[in-house]
């Protein structure tokens, strides 16, 4: 395997998608995981080029090899703490004032998430469906 340029900063996070994945879907009696839903924040500086490109060899022999990837993007959003606001500050917008009104107070309440949102599982037919969606989400440490 050549690197290809890509960046050693995404091994461990698909490290940790690869072991929330294999967790939820041990508690749901997976067979395989089918598809894999991940939540990706645009200012998060995960690629996820180079998650699904670790993602071959670090899942092989494992239930979610050759899973699909589905990517939801969350746009950055700033959140206002005086009048809470939201909105999404812009590379003219230095600064993160509230455009609403205009207090410096502000944090960022979206765009730098990296979690498992979902899988989808293919199951025993003896296995309960239904009363777990196999969902799990963690917060970025
Ligand atoms: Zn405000």
């Amino acid at each position: 395997m050549s690197d290809e340029g890509k960046s050693l900063h995404e091994l461990p996070i698909a490290q940790g998608i690869l072991e929330s994945v294999l967790r939820a879907a041990a508690g749901s009696g997976a067979t395989r995981v089918s598809h894999i839903h991940v939540v990706v924040g645009d200012v998060s500086g995960v690629s996820v080029e180079c998650v699904e490109f670790y993602w071959d060899s670090i899942s092989r022999g494992t239930l979610a090899h050759g899973a699909a990837f589905h990517v939801r993007r969350v746009p950055f959003e700033m959140t206002c703490l005086v009048c809470s606001h939201t909105f999404s500050p812009t590379a003219a917008a230095l600064g993160y004032d509230c455009p609403s009104c205009g207090g410096a107070r502000v944090r960022m309440s979206h765009g730098q998430e990296c979690y498992l949102e979902a899988i989808d599982v293919d199951a025993n037919d003896d296995a309960e469906t239904g009363s777990d969606p196999a969902h799990e989400s963690r917060t970025p440490s």
